[in-house]
């Protein structure tokens, strides 16, 4: 008898899983699959996914490397005032736990997560995103020197203006005793 129950007991819950797979079979609307990679599921506007950081709107302020608890972003900057620019920005993605502090610490709002969660990778140093390419490197480097120059022509000017300044006052002096 204990036997034939458990015969029993199982075909039962056979069935009962059996009824859940024939009902999603054959009614697709109720499909809560899909074919990963080739299919992805729209995600929430606020999922933290991959970052990404816009490098023409970035200013090197550090900001985001305070920010960091595990400290997996590194940036070297290139210029002064207006014209600093990320000379190169390097996040550590096997290292980053997707806390959002940088993100919230960026004042330009240049560093976003994406939506990109899939992180397989075939080596360590692939984990290693460089945002700014060798040629926006080299941009960005130009324009910061050009900025140097234009402040230093800029200081001369001002210095030499206010040398002559007082020479002006002591010729408009002399005119105005004779
Ligand atoms: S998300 Fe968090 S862990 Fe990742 S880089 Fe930003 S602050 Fe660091
Ligand atoms: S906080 Fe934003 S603007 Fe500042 S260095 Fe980081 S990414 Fe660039």
């Amino acid at each position: 008898m204990g036997v034939i129950k458990e015969i029993i007991d199982v075909a039962k819950s056979l069935g009962k899983g059996l009824k859940v797979t024939v009902k999603y079979w054959f009614s697709p609307s109720s499909t809560i699959t899909v074919q990963y990679p080739e299919e992805k599921r729209a995600l929430s506007e606020r999922t933290r996914g991959i970052l990404f950081n816009d490098v023409v709107k970035c200013t090197a302020c550090s900001a985001c490397v305070l920010a960091c608890p595990v400290k997996c972003i590194s940036l070297v900057p290139v210029g002064k005032g207006k014209a600093r620019k990320p000379k190169s920005f390097v996040i550590t993605i096997s290292q980053c736990m997707f806390c959002g502090l940088c993100v919230d610490a960026c004042p330009t709002k240049s560093l976003q997560h994406t939506q990109e969660l899939t992180m397989a990778r075939y080596g360590l140093e692939d984990l290693q995103i460089e945002y700014v390419t060798p040629e926006m490197a080299e941009r960005f480097v130009r324009e910061a020197e050009e900025y140097e120059r234009t402040q230093a022509e800029k200081a001369k000017k001002e210095a030499e203006k206010s040398a002559r300044k007082p020479e002006e006052k002591g010729e408009g002096d002399q005119g105005g005793s004779q």
